[in-house]
């Protein structure tokens, strides 16, 4: 019976365990193949979600779904840390016990890098604990001063930021505190998801004007002590809460590794998430795809389940003795929630030559109400 790895059960790993027990022929008591999945928590989070949770308009239990409710005829998830990753014998190794495999699925996103000065005085809005503390520090908050902060560069969905601070700011004006506090994005990047484009990264610049939001891009932030944030050109900005996005790493295990690129990202081949080593694949964030225009692929949920499905597919159909028929072309969508019940559909192709061509929506209702959906889908279907 052959076996497949898949490695984290993310966004990524979900989608690609559910698609390959789908269609792989198993039922109860009939198992034609066996799928392990590997995964350090015990709950899969839905990070889109995070954003809503700062702003309560989600609680924590809504966001996430218990890990061992992916177990299916033939699917089983092994919880535990991943401690080795041997690409060239497709194996695993997890709680001291080597798992090996005919294929392999790497998934295992991003490694949020803990500093404790931000962590003390700041709440991390990419994790289940920071957007919950944010929210009520939020819900007590009267006036002052609210920060958003993009630590470092580079990070996982470019347009939470974005998507936090308008947030935040249809909170504040909906318990009438706008007169009395000032929101603050400070950020690194020359302007808001500048990859794609100049005509999309001002429009949503202008969306943030538009809100009376402060926007400070070029801003490398250096330190924080107590309320105070120092930022590389030597600005100080004082603030009475925050919010930030962590530093990024690749996940050790696979700096361990031999998948690990010159960047500690994993390279791939783009359309079928090939690495170096044959029948191992690697979707979503820990991979590196370079785009013409000399930045990367961005690291979005989108394009996780979407290479997720390919190589579910493709590895399906070499068990199959067929040839593989599918593959990853760039096409990307997210929702940008504006507040108002609204968000702006953002999508197009990231492959396009010689640059992507990405297009943002006016904030309109049906965009919100897709976005909704896309959660209330995404537990139904794979949970
Ligand atoms: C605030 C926020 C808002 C977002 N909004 C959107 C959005 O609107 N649209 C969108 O498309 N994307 C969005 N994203 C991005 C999206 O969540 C990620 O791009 C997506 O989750 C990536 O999927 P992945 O499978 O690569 O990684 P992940 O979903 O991060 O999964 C990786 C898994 O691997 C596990 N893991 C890591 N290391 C190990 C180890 N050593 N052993 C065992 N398990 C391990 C982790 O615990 C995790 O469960 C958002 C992200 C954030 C933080």
């Amino acid at each position: 019976m052959k076996r497949i790895l898949v490695l984290g059960a993310g966004t990524g790993g979900v989608v690609t365990a559910r698609e390959l027990s789908k269609n792989s022929g198993n039922e109860e008591d009939i198992n034609l193949v066996e799928i392990f999945v590997f995964e350090k928590e015990n709950k899969s989070l839905y990070s889109p979600s995070l954003p809503w949770l700062m702003v309560g308009s989600r609680k924590p239990n809504q966001i996430y779904e218990d890990i061992k409710k992916l177990d299916a005829p033939g699917l089983k998830v092994i919880t535990g840390e991943i401690e080795n990753i041997d690409p060239k014998n497709i194996s695993v190794t997890v709680n001291g016990e080597e798992y090996k495999g005919d294929y392999m699925v790497v998934s295992l996103g991003v490694e949020q890098v803990y500093e404790e000065p931000l962590a003390k005085n700041g709440h991390n809005f990419f994790t289940v604990e920071g957007a919950t503390k944010f929210n009520q520090d939020l819900q007590r908050f009267e006036d002052g001063k609210i920060a958003i902060l993009v630590s470092s560069l580079p990070f996982k969905s470019p347009a939470a930021p974005y998507e936090a601070a308008m947030l935040i700011d249809d909170f504040i004006a909906k318990h009438g505190m706008s007169s009395k506090t000032e929101i603050s994005l400070f950020t690194p990047e020359g302007g808001p998801m500048e990859f794609a484009g100049k005509e999309l990264s001002d429009e949503l610049k202008g969306l943030l004007v538009q809100k009376g939001i402060k926007y400070y891009p070029n801003h490398q932030f250096t330190s924080i002590s107590g309320n105070t944030l120092e930022f590389s050109n030597g600005e100080k900005y004082e603030f009475d809460l925050l919010a930030y996005t962590p530093k990024h790493q690749s996940p050790v295990a696979i700096q361990q590794s031999a998948l690990a690129g010159n960047s500690g990202w994993v390279n791939v081949d783009r359309n079928t998430m090939e690495t170096a080593f044959p029948d191992v694949y690697a979707i979503g964030d820990i991979t590196d795809i370079p785009l013409e225009m000399g930045v990367s692929l961005p690291k979005i949920g989108f394009f996780a389940k979407q290479q997720g499905a390919v190589v579910a597919r493709n590895i399906g159909r070499k068990m199959a003795g067929k040839q593989p028929d599918k593959s990853f072309n760039g096409e990307g969508q997210f929702f940008i929630e504006y507040g108002k019940g609204m968000a702006s559909a953002t999508e197009g192709n990231f492959y396009d030559s010689p640059a992507p061509e990405v297009k943002m929506k006016t904030p309109e209702h049906l965009s919100h109400w897709s976005k909704w959906w896309s959660e209330k889908y995404w537990f139904f279907k794979n949970f």
